[in-house]
């Protein structure tokens, strides 16, 4: 039997007690945003938790408005903190189990708000699925240069904005901006390719000293947890923009992250071998087998007109070829400093088949294929209107550990 909490959670819920994801909220009884953990339908206030000294010492990072506090202060904290918030909810002599410190400490979901969950300092998208490096190849450069040389060698990435992450929910406004399609003469008009990208983020919890690289036995200690990351492209911008550097407006407008984090601890026993890599990468970039995550992912879209979301993709993070750890070692292997709050992106999660890709660019490959809605619209690329949702969860033996959504719909430009 899975452990229990005394709080009920439903067999589908995203928030059993062995998940513990962190999140920052606020309530309209008391708007000062601070850290909770969700449990089924409720947030515990771990602010609460706190102030009645139910944890071993008194951790004053929980009426913090972001994670940062208790991520900067390592992998032991939040080990010791799980461990006792895991106790405290599943243990029958809890002090939490008996009003009036229960209706104060937990909060229905549904009468909190919540925020971003860390002040995000600097932001990196990485690009390590093999497939959809090899697809979007195939589609920009033909079946025979579809990955460039250096890709199997290292998990390339690009340094991205962090000013315009936003949290789920948040509505996205299509972006304007230079295109010049099929080489005509570029204009600016709003994006007619307005993409999503269905990608993994990673908080990096404690961070390491300008020239002191992160080796990559030691890289997973660093990373907090995992959120949800819809990276919004402009698929016409970029084409016109990127060569020869790289994405630059054709991303910034807006990414969004799904507001809980799930730890590595509660992602452990979901750890799984990922793709054999062939050549075998370089030893700095060494890690062994282990370093995958099965972790199921999911996209729908709701045009306007539709009465429910469609689901358009299914994933999975075990698919990626270049893992979490491989993608931070490498980040820092010239001695660049992370930083408490940086946010990784994993890059586009698409799977082998053709209805697990993690972009319209390639489920409708460059629009060639259109996919078609309930009610018969078809989409190349999304319209005003449309609402992506993406959702992740891991299977586990009689409970699921999930990341909940990252939503977002479109509004037209402006
Ligand atoms: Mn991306």
């Amino acid at each position: 039997m899975p452990l229990k909490s005394f709080i009920d959670v439903a067999s589908d819920s995203d928030f059993p007690v062995q998940n513990l994801p962190y999140g920052v909220f606020s309530s309209a009884s008391h708007p000062k945003p601070r850290i909770g953990t969700r449990i089924g339908d409720w947030v515990l206030d771990l602010s609460v938790v706190d102030a009645e000294k139910l944890f071993d010492r008194s951790y004053d990072f929980f009426a913090d408005s972001t994670l940062n506090p208790f991520m900067g202060a390592g992998r032991e904290v939040w080990r010791g903190i799980r461990q006792q918030l895991t106790s405290l909810l599943s243990s029958d002599s809890s002090p939490l189990k008996h009003d009036p410190l229960r209706s104060r400490a937990f909060i229905p979901v549904q009468e909190v708000q919540m925020h971003l969950p860390a002040a995000i300092g600097d932001y990196t998208d990485f690009y390590a699925s093999r497939e959809h490096a090899t697809n979007v190849g195939i589609m920009f450069r033909g079946q025979e240069n579809a990955l460039m040389p250096n890709w199997l060698h290292l998990p390339v990435g690009y340094h991205g904005r962090a000013s315009s992450i936003v949290l789920s929910g948040t509505q996205v406004r299509r972006p304007k901006g230079q295109v010049a399609p099929n080489g005509a003469p570029p204009e600016f008009v709003a994006s007619r390719s307005l993409d999503f990208e269905l990608e993994m983020g990673f908080l990096v919890g404690t961070g390491n000293e300008l020239g002191e690289p992160i080796s990559i036995s030691q890289a997973r200690e660093h990373i907090f947890g995992m959120l949800l990351l819809n990276d919004w492209s402009a698929r016409d911008i970029q084409a016109w923009e990127y060569q020869p550097l790289g994405p630059f407006l054709a991303k910034n407008f807006a990414t969004s992250i799904s507001p809980w984090v799930v730890t590595m601890e509660a992602l452990e026993p979901f750890r799984v071998d990922g793709p054999r890599q062939d050549p075998a990468p370089l030893p700095y970039l060494q890690a062994g087998p282990g370093h995958g995550y099965d972790i199921q992912l999911e996209v729908t879209l709701q045009s306007g007109t539709m009465n429910a979301p469609q689901t358009i993709s299914r994933s999975n993070m075990k698919y990626l070829y270049w893992s979490v750890e491989q993608m931070l070692t490498h980040h820092t292997v010239t001695g660049c400093n992370m930083r408490t709050g940086d946010l990784c992106g994993t890059g586009t999660i698409s799977g082998p088949a053709e209805d697990s890709f993690g972009s319209m660019l390639e489920l409708t490959w460059r629009g060639e294929r259109p996919v078609v809605l309930p009610g018969g619209e078809t989409r190349k690329f999304l319209q005003d209107g449309d609402r992506v949702t993406m959702k992740g969860y891991c299977l586990g033996d009689g409970y699921r550990i999930g990341f909940g959504e990252v939503t977002g719909n479109i509004l037209p430009a402006k």
